[in-house]
């Protein structure tokens, strides 16, 4: 196992990230010993270290004595490209082996994507349904008789919510010396390093999780969409970063969610969805960016072309949705679904954000973050930058949406009512100046029909106003940029 400098700083990765990262790689190093299993570890600032893993690998190979070398297949197609020339390199088999912490074979998904004109989660899902029969009956029908309970899963925020602290996890020894290389060697990261108090191993990931399901689960379907400044995890479950690492098996996971629906823990909207954001769209993002890769990387369907905003980097912007959510994931390199999508990916969409930037940023600052998972959500789900390959519309929305899933707008500048004008909720006249400068590509979809049908029938003057603002806003944005990840980058 090798702490490696060229997969620690590719792109800037959150702190916490990191940190996470390398104290559960030693803590699982250290468990392996101790159970007798040899294990050659190279910490970050060995004298040895080789800073990458073909590197490595190639040291160690040369080292001993071995027939061939065994690789569990990666996350990021960048790695993978390198993977499959690694036994010409080497001169010697390279085996790569599928990583069975998946559901879904890259096989299955291939099998159900080939000759489909579109790829949509709801009908993958129900083959994953299925094929581990979570939530099926014995006559094979879906529990409760639907697949999808989605529509029960959209209140918004209640004043009487109470959802819990998140799960805490003490700093022991292994753990605070990766904190202070991290702060030595990683300072010009994006994030704030402390306080650390993630899960990192396994049986610590499990104890989160039994958090979530004895306190959050009954409450997370109802919830799963609110957002409550000052309440970054509402009932959520917290455990993407712990899955996506190992420290959590997703079908074991989700076994568990299911048996607190049997015992009549939590009810059937909440179990039913969460199980379908792990067997439905944690399979299907990951399914289609393996399917899709490389040329997926490359879209950019509706021609963005603006740089990130600087605040995204900063938290620093009047309006209070961004600042909080981005004032979050500083802290604890996390936001949930909803923040994500409806506040910081509807932003850059909305104002046309180029896909490298804002990929580039969703890659670096959530802790849970890797290519497979990250871009299909924020190229295809949230900027639409695949043109529908992922979903079938734009997840555009106005102000309004952010104003009814959240308490946001009471404590902003802007003004979510107005819709034009210096106070105006900057979404609101964006939203529309995104709808017209999209007007070509977004005519012929079903689904948007009765936005642009209302878009068509508005007044030359009106859109006049809306366009002046946007670009009145965006010259504001422009002028106060600084750019700090560029200058850090370089
Ligand atoms: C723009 C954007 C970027 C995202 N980037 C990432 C990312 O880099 N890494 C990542 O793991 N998730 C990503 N997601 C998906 C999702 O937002 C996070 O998995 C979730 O917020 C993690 O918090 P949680 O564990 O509390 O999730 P919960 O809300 O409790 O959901 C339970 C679990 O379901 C899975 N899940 C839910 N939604 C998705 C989804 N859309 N895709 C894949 N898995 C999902 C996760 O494993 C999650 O832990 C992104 C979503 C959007 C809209
Ligand atoms: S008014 Fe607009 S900018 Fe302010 S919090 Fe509401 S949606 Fe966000």
């Amino acid at each position: 196992m090798a702490e490696v400098r060229a997969e620690a700083r590719y792109v800037k990765h959150h702190k916490k990230k990191i940190a996470f990262l390398f104290s559960a790689m030693r803590h699982f190093a250290k468990d392996l010993w101790d159970e007798g299993i040899k294990v050659t570890y190279r910490r970050y600032t060995d004298p040895e270290n080789k800073g990458s893993l073909f590197d490595e690998v190639k040291a160690a190979v040369a080292d001993g004595d071995f027939d061939a070398v065994i690789l569990t297949e990666c996350g990021e197609y960048r790695l993978m490209s390198d993977m499959r020339d690694w036994s010409e390199k080497l001169d010697m088999p390279v085996h790569i082996r599928p990583d069975d912490r998946f559901i879904a074979t890259h096989d299955e998904f291939a099998e159900w994507a080939d000759g489909r004109k579109q790829y949509r989660m709801e009908f993958f899902y129900r083959e994953m349904r299925k094929k581990t029969g979570l939530l099926m009956t014995e006559e094979g029908d879906p529990e409760g008789g639907e697949w999808n309970y989605d529509k029960e899963n959209r209140k918004p925020p209640k004043d009487s919510m109470n959802p819990p602290p998140q799960p805490s996890f003490a700093v022991d020894e292994i753990t605070q010396e990766v904190l202070d290389l991290v702060a030595e060697e990683f300072d010009d990261h994006f994030g704030d390093l402390e306080p650390f108090n993630m899960a990192v191993t396994a049986k610590q990931a499990e104890a989160a999780l039994t958090h979530f399901i004895d306190r959050c689960l009954p409450w997370f379907g109802d919830y799963q969409d609110a957002m409550v400044a000052d309440q970054p995890f509402m009932y959520h479950s917290l455990i993407s970063a712990y899955i996506n690492a190992g420290l959590l098996d997703p079908l074991r996971t989700c076994e568990r969610v299911a048996e607190a629906y049997k015992s009549g823990h939590a009810p059937l909207n909440a179990v039913e969805g969460f199980i379908r954001q792990i067997i439905g769209w944690r399979e299907f993002v990951r399914g289609l960016y393996w399917y899709k890769m490389p040329d997926y990387a490359d879209l950019n369907a509706l021609n963005a072309r603006r740089q990130l905003p600087e605040f995204y980097w900063t938290g620093e912007t009047d309006m209070a949705c961004l600042a909080d959510a981005i004032g979050q994931t500083k802290k604890y390199a996390y936001a949930h679904h909803i923040q994500r999508l409806m506040v910081l990916g509807n932003f850059a969409l909305l104002m046309g954000v180029k896909p490298d930037e804002i990929n580039e940023w969703f890659l670096v600052v959530y802790a849970d973050a890797y290519e497979w998972v990250e871009l299909p959500n924020v190229h295809g789900m949230a900027i639409f930058a695949d043109g529908g390959i992922l979903g079938s519309k734009p997840y555009a929305s106005s102000g309004k949406y952010i104003d009814r899933m959240s308490n946001y707008c009471g404590q902003c500048r802007y003004k979510v009512k107005e819709g034009t004008g210096e106070d105006a909720c900057p979404f609101n006249y964006l939203y529309w100046d995104f709808l017209m400068r999209n007007e070509e590509d977004l005519k012929g979809n079903q689904r948007m029909a009765m936005i642009m049908s209302t878009l068509r029938k508005m007044k030359d003057e009106k859109k006049e106003t809306i366009r002046d603002d946007a670009e009145r806003f965006f010259r504001k944005i422009e002028r106060s940029e600084d750019h700090w990840y560029a200058r850090a980058r370089s």
